[in-house]
């Protein structure tokens, strides 16, 4: 799949859409979703233009790769959710109802999670 320069995320990325921002770095931007699944709910993205985890995998050089996996760490420290635990989750594709076609890591915290996924 090709990107799409218009999707959501791209549009915060240039800054046309607000959102409120946990972090940011060369390689990553961290903000709150817009509609939370959780008491924390945080959005991770890279800053280039990849559909998806397997693209970003495919496509980015080394040293992006490290940069946003690092980012997803500060992100989490930045929150202070380090100590009671959290959860990280991509959806990648259609069998995971993948939304956004801008890779993106979630980030669940602040409760009780529940079980790794919904039986079904
Ligand atoms: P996906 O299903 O693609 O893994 O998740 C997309 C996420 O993006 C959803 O949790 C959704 O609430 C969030 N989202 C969609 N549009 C916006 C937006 O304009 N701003 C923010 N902050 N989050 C958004």
């Amino acid at each position: 799949m090709a990107y799409d320069n218009d999707n959501i995320f791209a549009k915060i990325l240039r800054g046309e859409i607000p959102c409120k921002t946990v972090y940011e770095d060369d390689f990553a931007l961290a903000f709150h979703d817009i509609n939370p699944q959780a008491p924390v709910h945080v959005l991770v993205i890279p800053k280039g233009p990849y559909v998806s985890l397997d693209d970003f995998s495919l496509q980015a050089e080394p040293a992006e790769i490290g940069g946003f996996f690092a980012a997803v760490g500060e992100t989490a420290r930045a929150l202070g959710v380090v100590d009671g635990g959290y959860r990280i989750l991509a959806n990648i594709g259609r069998d995971a109802n993948q939304e956004v076609a801008h890779f993106h890591v979630h980030i669940f915290a602040g409760r009780q999670l529940g079980p790794m996924i919904k039986k079904g």
